[in-house]
């Protein structure tokens, strides 16, 4: 049975990751997945990911920011757009309040602007808007394929393909079970995705994972340079800068949960397309109703919307990232590093107990 340093089981958009720092620090290591590399199956597809500083989901994920910024930019300076990202809703919405607090906390530039010096959009009168010129976004494929390359360069193995079905820890080490083989570590690292349920059974985690859908419409790029985030009072809506006479844009609320999302329906959804439909008309008068194109990607959400990254409890040697709660991949440098600290012994300067899995032990 081949014996390796660490195990990445799972290397979508974090796995990835954890397997390149893991790699780079010298260990000899194997990362496993079911499907080929920035395969469209999971939650890591779709042409592009937000990347933001001025978290309006927690300002303890800033400083993991910061980093994932730095590392991102390490791994490849062209990855990284900052196309900036203007955030609009009401001045009491969970949005505006969380992208100022974590702005007022970090000391992180976000400029208040007039809804009427974007006109692209039609942002209702009562709302306030906030300009991030930081943030932007990332080639999603591209950041997860850079991840995978830079690790088989430090000498990383990578095995797509093949199934993990099941994996033991014992005192003599970690046995990873595939339909393949049988390969044995002294370090795990687990980031299963939407498939967390799984990989991580003996944990029961509060997932709930979700279909999500993503659209392209037709459009003119010289109006839409920036990303921008909308909340309305029936639900949050998001976007990218267009590119190529097309702009995606999504809905971030929402969201149909599915039991196994290995055959969970890709099509279109008639809610969806309606909601998606009404935004454009009624907020984005230079987008076309012309749909170009449409993905479909899994959220996994944890009751309180934030990550669980820790160790398997009373295990230094294996650890996890689940319920990225669909707002994971701008961190997962950070993610992948924190991972393979925590089953090293390697200190972090950062204080992440906010995704603990112990906030859920009650
Ligand atoms: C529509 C959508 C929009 C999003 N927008 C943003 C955004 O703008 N900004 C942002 O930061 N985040 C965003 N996210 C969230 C982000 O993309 C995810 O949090 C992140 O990509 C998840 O990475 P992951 O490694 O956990 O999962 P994945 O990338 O899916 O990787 C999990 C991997 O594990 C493998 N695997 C699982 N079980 C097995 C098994 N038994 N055997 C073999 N392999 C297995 C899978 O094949 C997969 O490759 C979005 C997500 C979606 C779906």
């Amino acid at each position: 049975m081949a014996h390796y340093d660490l195990i990445v089981l799972g290397t979508g958009g974090i796995g990835s990751a954890a397997l390149f720092h893991a790699a780079s620090r010298g260990l000899r290591c194997l990362g496993l997945d079911r499907f080929p590399p920035a395969h469209d199956r999971g939650s890591s597809h779709g042409e592009s990911r937000l990347i933001r500083l001025s978290y309006f989901e927690h300002p303890d994920y800033v400083p993991l920011l910061r980093h994932s910024y730095a590392l991102w930019d390490a791994l490849d300076p062209s990855l990284l757009h900052r196309s900036g990202i203007l955030y609009a809703g009401p001045a009491e919405g969970d949005t505006i309040r969380g992208v100022l607090a974590s702005a007022r906390e970090h000391d992180l530039t976000v400029d208040r602007v007039e809804a009427s010096d974007f006109p692209q959009y039609l942002i209702p009168g009562d709302a306030c808007a906030l300009f991030e010129p930081d943030a932007g976004w990332l080639p999603v494929e591209a950041c997860v394929r850079a991840h995978l390359a830079a690790a088989l360069h430090q000498g990383a193995e990578h095995r797509w393909g093949e199934t993990i079905e099941d994996w033991r820890e014992r005192e003599a080490g970690i046995q990873v079970i595939t339909d393949r083989g049988n390969y044995s570590a002294d370090r795990l690292v687990v980031a299963g995705g939407a498939w967390s349920h799984q990989l991580l059974s003996q944990l029961d985690l509060p997932l709930t994972v979700t279909r999500k859908h993503l659209h392209w419409f037709q459009c003119q790029d010289q109006r839409y340079q920036h990303g921008f985030f909308i909340e309305l009072p029936h639900g949050q809506f998001y976007g990218f800068p267009a590119r190529d006479g097309r702009l995606k844009l999504a809905e971030h609320s929402g969201g149909e949960a599915v039991t196994d999302p290995l055959t969970a329906s890709r099509e279109r959804d008639p809610t969806d397309d309606q909601r998606i439909e009404a935004f454009i008309a009624d907020h984005l008068p230079g987008v076309m109703p012309t749909r170009l194109k449409h993905a479909s990607c899994f959220y996994t959400m944890t009751p309180d919307a934030d990550f669980i990254v820790d160790n398997i409890p009373g295990s230094e040697r294996v650890a996890f990232a689940a319920g990225l709660s669909g707002h994971g991949f701008k961190l997962a440098p950070a993610l992948g590093q924190l991972l393979v600290d925590r089953v090293t012994g390697g200190s972090s300067s950062f204080d992440t107990r906010f995704i603990g899995l112990q906030r859920f032990a009650a």
